[in-house]
């Protein structure tokens, strides 16, 4: 009922493709669903978001969204080890027009964030941070995030209600989850217990945390 009556309508259309050609490969199910998009849309709105990090970009819908939302002169640093999958959406992006904004570094994270580090200008400069990869670093991710952006700016963290695994006994979650539920249980308590951020964390798509840096 949500999706029908409140997101669908207002997706655009090339995210609709996107979402299509994302279906036909084997991890189509990583991709961001539009309920989330719908989220990240607002947030970026809000805070009008003009320079943004992203770690996990896949197929590229969240990456996309992101660049459709903010201005002209916006940019989207975006890592990804996986250049295959970002290749399915890159087209896409390219005929949405907004290739300009993107940074695509096929990487991992880590090296990535330790480079922008070494970069005195490069602190406190970003507005917005979305993290969707590799969930067992979240923490670490958390750390240096909080050096790169800007107080005011967001981080927004997903899949951390991990498949509802996190509400539920050890016993019942499938063997290959239990190591990551583990990591999501422990970041969801730290999150909540840092006095540098503000959070929200909403049960949209697979659970996303809303972090604000307040000092
Ligand atoms: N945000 C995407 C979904 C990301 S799925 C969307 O909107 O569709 C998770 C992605 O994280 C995968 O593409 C995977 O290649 C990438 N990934 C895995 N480990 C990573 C790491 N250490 N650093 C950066 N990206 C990583
Ligand atoms: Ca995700």
């Amino acid at each position: 009922y949500l999706l029908e009556t409140s997101v669908y309508p207002s997706e655009p259309k090339i995210l609709k493709e996107l979402r299509a050609v994302t279906a036909t490969h084997p991890g189509g199910l990583m991709g961001t669903l539009p309920d989330a998009g719908q989220v990240l849309t607002m947030v970026l709105e809000m805070v009008n978001v003009k320079k943004t990090i992203e770690i996990g970009v896949f197929t590229g819908y969240s990456l996309l969204l992101t660049a459709l939302t903010i201005p002209h002169d916006g940019k989207i640093t975006a890592i990804d080890p996986d250049q295959e999958a970002y290749n399915i959406g890159s087209p896409l992006i390219k005929k949405a027009g907004v290739e300009h904004k993107i940074n695509f570094i096929n990487s991992v994270a880590h090296p990535v964030l330790d480079k922008l580090l070494e970069t005195p200008d490069e602190h406190d400069s970003f507005d917005f941070a979305f993290v969707d990869a590799d969930k067992v670093n979240y923490a670490k991710y958390h750390e240096k995030l909080l050096k790169l952006v800007k107080v005011g700016g967001i981080i927004v963290y997903d899949n951390t209600l991990w498949l509802g695994t996190v509400a539920v006994e050890e016993e019942l979650v499938p063997e290959m989850l239990r190591e990551s539920r583990h990591y999501m249980k422990e970041l969801n308590k730290s999150l909540a217990a840092d006095d540098r951020i503000r959070i929200c964390q909403l049960p949209c798509g697979d659970g996303m945390t809303i972090c604000r840096r307040l000092r």
